[in-house]
């Protein structure tokens, strides 16, 4: 990663960062997405200029128009990856290229300027130099980076806008478990979807997540932790969680099937698990899967472990399914082997403890 060839890059360091005692106080027991680092980094696109101001700088508010594309019609999107502290000390980076590249993949379906590669890894760089201090080193904390696009062209008219800041931000997060994953319980939500065929679903853009907040909503007050959102077109097969991909594993085949992409966000940490799973000798099928299999499945037994994944909560096994028609277990309720197997291979990977094979780790 090289920070050079960033357009008019500008460094402003903090005048005043939180004293090192402060900063460790907070890092001991950091509350996820609520204390950010000293610093952030911005850049600006324009129509016909394309990308530059490209700045370090004191952690602080934007100035936004009211009338911001972003405020009215949600031209927005982001990332989310994490920095790691390995046992040496240093810093890694886990598949932060792959980032690079589904931020422009939303970008395209987003109708937004696309970020060159090297400038978004650069970026990360940049905020890291400055704040690599803010990667905590208790067990499985880390430090969060949330790389993002807004729409901040003054104009109400619904268009494609003519102005852009990408933004990097950092928060440092606690482990996700503390004492180990908790088999998650999951509400299926038979009343409202995702996306759909030709939506959006396969882009990280806000707006999907805030569509996502009411049927969220719904499954907490049904008693769970997340929600299962169902395809759009028969409310039948399996497409994701709120913010999790899926898997099913079935050990006596040694299959693993998780759903195929196209509505759904193709996860990163679902992807390292298709390669992860048949390095251990499992046939990965990426496919249709319907919640009445699934359920049929785990109450024969057949199907002995299911899971969810993602970058926050790396993998997490399922417990429990609720719908309105009833609840099944899976795997008993309890933790699967070859889940924890997948765990603990991915967070050594993350965490530089495991040899590198695949050329993931930065
Ligand atoms: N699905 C959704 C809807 C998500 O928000 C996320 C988190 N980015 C994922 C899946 C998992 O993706 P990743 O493994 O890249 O974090």
């Amino acid at each position: 990663m090289t920070s050079e060839g960033l357009p008019d890059l500008r460094r402003e360091p903090h005048p005043n960062p939180l004293p090192d005692e402060e900063r460790e106080r907070i890092l001991a027991d950091p509350v996820f997405g609520t204390v950010f680092t000293d610093h952030m980094f911005s850049m600006t696109w324009t129509e016909g200029r394309g990308w530059h101001s490209a700045t370090v700088k004191p952690y602080g508010p934007l100035t936004l128009s009211p009338a911001a594309a972003v405020l009215h019609y949600a031209q927005e999107i982001f990332e989310g990856l994490k920095a790691y502290r390995y046992e040496d000390g240093g810093i890694g980076l886990f598949r932060a290229e792959a980032n690079a590249r589904r931020l422009n993949i939303s970008a395209t379906r987003m109708a937004m300027p696309h970020l060159p590669e090297e400038w978004f890894l650069a970026s990360v760089r940049e905020l890291l130099a400055v704040d690599g201090a803010w990667v905590p080193g208790q067990d499985e904390s880390t430090l969060y980076l949330r790389p993002y696009m807004i729409a901040s062209e003054a104009f109400l008219g619904v268009r494609p806008a003519k102005e852009y800041q990408y933004l990097l931000i950092a928060s440092p997060a606690a482990a996700y478990f503390k004492g180990g994953p908790k088999p998650l319980t999951l509400w299926v939500s038979e009343e409202y979807n995702r996306a759909g065929p030709g939506g959006t679903g396969a882009a990280k853009a806000g707006g999907n997540y805030a569509a996502s907040l009411l049927p969220q909503s719904e499954a907490i007050e049904q008693g769970c932790d997340q929600v299962i959102f169902l395809d759009a077109v028969e409310f039948k097969y399996v497409d994701e969680l709120g913010g999790m991909n899926l898997f099913f594993a079935y050990e006596d085949e040694r299959v693993l099937y998780t759903p195929e992409l196209g509505t759904i966000l193709p996860g990163i940490t679902r992807d390292a698990i298709l390669t992860l799973a048949a390095e251990a000798g499992w046939e990965v099928r990426e496919t249709k899967y319907s919640i009445d299999r699934w359920r049929r499945d785990a109450e024969s037994g057949l199907l002995t472990e299911a899971f969810a994944c993602g970058t926050a909560a790396v993998i997490t096994p399922v417990g429990t399914v609720k719908s309105r028609s009833g609840e099944f277990q899976v795997g008993g309720g309890e933790a699967g082997k070859f889940t924890m197997h997948l765990r603990q291979t991915l967070l050594d990977l993350q965490y530089g403890r495991a040899e590198d094979t695949h050329g993931w780790t930065t």
